[in-house]
């Protein structure tokens, strides 16, 4: 075994995490792992992992777990693709393999979601395959390591990188060498801040530390800007809860509920908003309180991978009435266990759990 290995795989034998899919490393479990950790912090995703695994435990219950809950066990995760293509590639599977995963790196990628990231990982840890397995943690570990100036988002320095895994990966331990780069990344050779050099296995040998430049390192391509889109909220609360529309099935945040909104555009006042619902067909002129009330909802930003959507918007109480096609009335009780809303809505689910507006209209 090359020095390089050795000395990674001997500090992550005696520092790895205790982490769930660890102990358990089937190739269900790896796959669903790796796709809730993109883009997702480990703190955030552990208790997903379990609840997920309790209600899906495996393969086939996945393919057939109905997609309202799949968005439900998935709400606050983000990146509600992800949990989409999860299904259809459990379905594949199904239909294709018997229900397991195929040991075959090939066919891994072929299915709908698993890029070669997620690939690798689930062809080396669960099935001993040597092949890569190289995300953002292990292109920033190794341009350091060699104290590569070049960009890491350029296709062809990419290639050169994951080559240069394949080099060090000994030949009897793919698996683990490969968690064990992951590994460094997330706890020693860190993203945001120095690095921890003094602990890292490698600080012999790596040549940023040597010559300073780990804090720069790795190069990226600069980021394209986000466009900023101004959202009109309703919360709209009736005699039965508050009104909730279901996103059409395709584009961003695809058949997942939220409160009535105007994308890319914003109401001067409560009075133009409530106009716009009245034209949808949903009526807050009066209410079922006794007098129509309505309140300044508190502004909010979310940011998605190109857009930053700027949220305001006002709460109003509405009458019963019967709703045009694609609204709900969810009480708070189906707010909590029924009806999966965006992390977007954190601040106004908020508001809607803590109740009805106080202040009149007039
Ligand atoms: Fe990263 Fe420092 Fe280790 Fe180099 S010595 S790989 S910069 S943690």
């Amino acid at each position: 075994m090359n020095e390089y290995a050795s000395l990674l795989l001997d500090w992550f034998y005696a520092n790895r995490r205790t982490l769930p899919f660890r102990q358990d490393p089937t190739p269900y479990h790896i796959w669903l792992s790796e796709i809730m950790l993109q883009q997702t912090r480990m703190t955030a995703v552990l208790p997903y992992y379990e609840r997920f695994l309790a209600a899906c435990p495996d393969i086939p219950a996945l393919a057939n777990c109905d997609d309202e809950k799949l968005h439900k066990l998935w709400e606050g995760l983000g990146y509600y693709s992800r949990v989409r293509n999860l299904k259809k590639a459990a379905q594949v599977v199904c239909e294709q393999y018997g229900g397991e995963l195929p040991a075959d790196y090939d066919a891994l990628r072929k299915l709908p979601g698993i890029g070669p990231y997620t690939a690798g990982a689930v062809a080396s840890i669960s099935f001993g395959i040597p092949v890569p397995a190289v995300d953002g943690n292990v292109l920033r570990v190794l341009s350091r390591l060699d104290d590569d100036r070049r960009c890491v988002t350029e296709p062809a320095v990419k290639k050169e990188l994951t080559q240069r895994v394949m080099e060090l990966q000994p030949a009897d331990a793919p698996g683990d060498f490969n968690q064990a780069l992951m590994e460094l990344g997330a706890l020693v050779c860190v993203p945001n801040g120095a690095p921890l050099c003094d602990g890292c296995p490698w600080r012999t040998l790596c040549k940023a530390r040597a010559a300073g430049t780990a804090l720069q390192l790795p190069v990226k391509a600069r980021p394209k800007a986000r466009r900023l889109v101004p959202v009109a909220i309703a919360l709209v609360e009736g005699p039965e809860g508050w009104l909730l529309h279901r996103r059409p099935d395709t584009g961003l945040l695809a058949g997942l509920w939220e409160p009535p909104l105007w994308e890319d555009h914003s109401f001067a006042d409560a009075a133009a908003m409530q106009k716009a619902l009245a034209d949808l067909g949903i009526d807050t002129a009066a209410s079922f309180t006794g007098e129509p009330l309505c309140e300044a909802l508190p502004e909010a930003k979310h940011i998605f991978t190109h857009l930053e959507w700027r949220m305001s918007g006002w709460k109003f109480t509405a009458p019963a009435q019967a709703l045009p096609d694609g609204y709900v009335w969810a009480s708070a009780e189906q707010l909590e266990q029924a009806y999966a809303l965006p992390g977007a809505f954190r601040v106004y689910r908020q508001q809607m759990l803590t109740g009805t507006s106080k202040k009149s209209c007039n």
